[in-house]
């Protein structure tokens, strides 16, 4: 759900009309609704009171949102050096932080470590070993999981799907217990829990389920061989709506746990990102030109790949809805609707049915919340956009939009 809505044919989000917000800020602008954001962090806190929530970075990770959200009591889950560095500067704590991913620096983790950070999930032996050393090193213990990969088929896109046998994250099932075994020889790590994360964009509930059990077996196991698992944690891949999908929420996963969590000595770590963010933000574009060839009628706009990746990254579908609807009676119309960027792939929609739309009209794309934002560049030399923080009927600039010396800012002529 989100706060997202027409009024007298004119997109609000909150309080607020979105064509005045792309009249005085600009386009294109990400815009999130404070509402929203909140109301999908107290879901979460509402189904699972007892567990620790902590948001993935990746998703979303202004400042501004990821304060909004360690107020809500929700922590981070972080995947590099520079997530860390975002996260304790938006306030949150370090025992509300997890830190996973394959590819941990040295650097990264010493950080991570000098912060006291809640627990690293660990992908590879290789990886322990450093840890273990770098916290030896720094005469301190590291808490750590073992991001196990369960070999469950997250029946999601090929590239957000991860708890495959063939996938690069976790450790093997088949030298799980083993590996447990050895890490908890090591003086300077402390075990501490299971992690493991299927995928992204789940629409139901049985992969979860599925890893589960699978992940309470082995963490039942751990514990009569004498290795104290205290928390598992389960990553983050509950989906959202974008065109007809019905995910599960949060709540009937909670009930759908609660029966397998019962004899567990264990805390529950969750790691949602979409699901919190996702239906938080919208991405306004401007309609720079209508052109029609002998195929096809294009709408040009001011957006672009750059700015949101997901539909020529994963051929994903976002509902694109005018800011102002159409009251002339004009035919919608099937178009596709595209980006200045000099490649094929940079498109938000093809073959859609839109009302008709003209030069200076302002779209809106929904479901830009998540992975939008964060997976944006400058390629093509554009300026990154604007974020912006709707809170009832005022609105603040979270990042201003980028300007042409930001482009180059780093850069050296030749002497
Ligand atoms: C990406 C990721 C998440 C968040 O996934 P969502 O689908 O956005 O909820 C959680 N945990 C890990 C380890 C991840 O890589």
């Amino acid at each position: 759900m989100h706060y997202f809505a027409y009024r007298n044919d004119e997109l609000y989000c909150e309080d607020v009309p979105l064509a005045r917000i792309a009249a005085e800020v600009g386009t294109p602008a990400y815009v999130y609704s404070r509402r929203t954001l909140v109301h999908h962090a107290r879901v979460f806190r509402q189904a699972f009171p007892e567990a620790l929530i902590c948001f993935a970075v990746k998703a979303n990770s202004n400042i501004s949102i990821l304060h909004t959200l360690a107020q809500e009591g929700i922590g981070a889950d972080i995947v590099s050096g520079g997530e860390l560095f975002r996260a304790r500067r938006a306030g949150v704590e370090p025992e509300n932080i997890v830190f996973a991913g394959v590819g941990k620096r040295e650097d990264e983790i010493a950080a991570a470590l000098k912060q006291d950070i809640f627990m690293f999930n660990v992908e590879s032996i290789e990886e322990l070993n450093l840890i273990q050393r770098v916290a030896q090193e720094l005469n301190t213990t590291a808490r750590i999981a073992l991001r196990v990969n369960p070999d469950v088929d997250a029946k999601t896109h090929p590239y957000i799907s991860t708890g495959l046998r063939e996938n690069k994250f976790g450790i093997s099932m088949d030298s799980a217990l083993m590996d447990y075994h050895y890490a908890h020889r090591l003086s300077h790590i402390q075990v501490q829990g299971i992690h493991c994360h299927i995928g992204s964009q789940l629409t139901t509930i049985e992969p979860f389920i599925d890893a589960f059990k699978i992940i309470r077996a082995l963490a039942l196991e751990l514990i009569a061989s004498g290795i104290d698992i205290r928390y598992l944690d389960m990553g983050g891949g509950l989906g959202i709506t974008y065109e007809r999908e019905k995910p599960p929420l949060p709540m009937e996963l909670a009930h759908a746990m609660a029966p397998l969590m019962e004899d567990l000595p264990c805390t529950l770590i969750l790691e949602p990102g979409r699901a919190i963010a996702g239906n938080t933000g919208v991405f306004l574009t401007q309609v720079l030109y209508t052109k029609q060839t002998e195929e096809k009628r294009f709408i040009v706009v001011d957006g672009a790949m750059n700015d949101l990746a997901r539909p020529s990254l994963y051929g994903s579908f976002h509902d694109i809805r005018p800011v102002q609807l159409n009251t002339s009676g004009e035919e919608p119309v099937k178009v596709d609707i595209v980006g200045p960027i000099c490649e094929s792939s940079d498109f938000f929609a093809r073959e859609r049915l839109m009302p008709a739309c003209h030069h200076g009209d302002i779209l809106a794309i929904m479901s830009a919340g998540a992975y939008g934002f964060t997976m944006s560049s400058n390629y093509n030399s554009r300026p990154r956009a604007v974020e912006v923080l709707v809170d009832d009927d005022q609105y603040r600039i979270i990042r201003r939009r980028e300007t042409l010396e930001d482009l180059i800012q780093h850069e050296e002529l030749p002497q």
